[in-house]
């Protein structure tokens, strides 16, 4: 019988009241009809039924990791077997085999895909008894256990333009994509100078996933935020529901990895997770702005993990890839250009991709500003303020002084040590942007707003972003002020 029959005989299919064993060799049956034999061999042939108790019947499997495969390839074809034989409210409870030591008890509840399937005994290994999950990324009092990808679906594989630039770590992320966690790139480890695309790609490599394979959880996290919830849990002493709930990723992207440096116990947290992940074949993807090797300040053990995978390196476009990212941006953004002036922009910015769309986006605002066709001499002049005043202008001093007039402040004032709200709001905004549009450190952040630490530049930053989600007119502030900085290369 196919499974596809299976459907509408469900209603009509009574309780049958027989004992556990011979309803599963049952289903075992039908499962074997539906699926290959090497599949029948590995996955199910180890199952044990333990008991059938009120339509809910216990099977025992020999891992977490039968759990996973079961619950993410076969709760289909599990679920309308059982319903088949046992009847529509037929109840799953997985139940794992502990290791030695296991009288642990403990159990964590995952509403399968189709929601009347439970497991019991996921054998996580854990420090503590505790295998409470907490999701770090939803506001508390709503605890459920959807796991939002927190990617960007403006950062795709369409729009990252290839050249040699990137070519290994965009194959290598293509690559893993179709087989996440299966691949040689496990983990995947980008690297490289700011702007040069290493967010565009993850988020890119995270969306790729998504499409292939919609059940794989997929989280991207900016290593800021996953610092500042480490702390969170620490304070709340929920370190080991954090451990859990990273545990439960299939593909998990950390950007700017580097910023664990020095930070050690976060680094335990992360070792953890890497490790059991790593072992339960799912995907790590990290960017970093140095290699491995040069990530002074992480562990020894951390960083052999690290190059497990692949490393692969961003660096700068050339001249014709350039040419390609200025001509689908544009394209993107519904304008044109001759030739001749795409070319002489990619000849003059040879920074980063960042510097480049700045560019393009100053000649197309100095042409609609002043009402004029966009030729060489418009580009030229553009792109002269834009190299003079995009050095000029990405320094603490101007992006305090911008911030500090835009909040009708004083620039000193955002150094002193007030806790007055406003106060506080402007320096957190311009701590931001000192991150974002310099290549100061977290400690001279910190140090040049009046000697502060840098874990308060994180703090400053991550709550910068929250309120960017939550607050419509505190996003207001942030974009006005991004234009600002932007009209002030160019003007
Ligand atoms: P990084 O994380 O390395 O600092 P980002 O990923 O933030 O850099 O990239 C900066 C900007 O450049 C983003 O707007 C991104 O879309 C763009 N970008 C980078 N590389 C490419 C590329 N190969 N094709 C198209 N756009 C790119
Ligand atoms: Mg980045």
């Amino acid at each position: 019988m196919r499974v596809e029959d299976i459907n509408y005989m469900i209603k009509e299919t009574d309780f049958m009241q027989q004992n556990c064993q011979e309803i599963w060799a049952k289903c075992m049956e039908m499962i074997k009809e539906n699926v290959q034999p090497e599949t029948y061999d590995t996955w199910f042939k180890p199952i044990i039924p333990i008991k059938l108790e009120n339509k809910e019947i216990t099977l025992q499997i020999p891992s977490h990791f039968y759990y996973e495969v079961l619950e993410e390839k076969y709760v289909h074809l599990i679920s309308k077997t059982l319903k088949f034989y046992i009847g529509p409210d037929a109840k799953l409870i997985y139940t794992v085999q502990m290791e030695k030591d296991g009288n642990n008890s403990s159990s964590i509840n995952i509403p399968s895909t189709k929601g009347e399937i439970k497991t019991q005994n996921p054998s996580i290994p854990m420090p503590s008894s505790n295998n409470r999950i907490m999701n770090p990324f939803i506001i508390p009092g709503l605890q459920k256990l959807t796991i939002q990808s927190q990617l960007n679906p403006n950062y795709t594989f369409e729009n990252f333009i290839e050249g040699e630039c990137n070519q290994l770590a965009r194959s290598a992320g293509i690559g893993l994509a179709t087989k996440p966690g299966k691949s040689a790139f496990n983990p995947l480890f980008i690297y490289g100078n700011v702007a040069l695309g290493k967010t565009h790609l993850a988020h890119a490599i995270g969306n790729e996933v998504k499409k292939l394979h919609p059940n794989k959880v997929v989280l991207y996290v900016p290593c800021e935020k996953f610092l500042s919830q480490f702390v969170d849990s620490v304070k709340s002493n929920q370190i080991n529901e954090f451990i859990n709930f990273y545990q439960l990723i299939d593909v998990l992207i950390v950007d700017d990895i580097q910023l664990l440096i020095g930070k050690e116990k976060t680094q335990e947290a992360f070792f953890t997770i890497f490790n059991h992940l790593h072992q339960n074949e799912k995907q790590l993807i990290l960017t970093s702005d140095v290699a491995p090797k040069d990530l002074k300040g992480i562990e020894e053990r951390l960083l052999s993990r690290f190059k497990w995978g692949l490393s692969a390196d961003l660096q700068v476009p050339d001249q014709e890839t350039r040419i390609a990212i200025l001509k689908s941006k544009m394209k993107n953004e519904g304008v044109e250009m001759p030739d001749d002036i795409i070319e002489y922009v990619a000849m003059h910015i040879n920074t980063n991709v960042r510097d480049l769309e700045g560019s393009l986006i100053g000649i197309l605002a100095q042409s609609s500003f002043n009402k004029k066709e966009i030729d060489i001499e418009l580009a030229k002049s553009v792109i002269k303020n834009f190299i003079v005043n995009n050095h000029r202008e990405l320094s603490i001093d101007s992006i305090t002084a911008t911030v500090a007039d835009y909040f009708k402040l004083k620039p000193e004032q955002l150094k002193e040590k007030s806790r007055k709200r406003e106060i506080v709001q402007a320096r957190q905004i311009a701590m931001y942007f000192a991150k974002e549009s310099t290549k100061s450190s977290l400690k001279t952040i910190g140090l040049y707003f009046g000697g502060r630490d840098h874990s308060t530049v994180i703090h400053a930053i991550t709550t910068v972003n929250d309120l960017c989600d939550t607050d419509k007119h505190f996003k207001g502030y942030v974009e006005d002020l991004r234009k600002k900085f932007h009209n002030n290369y160019l003007a």
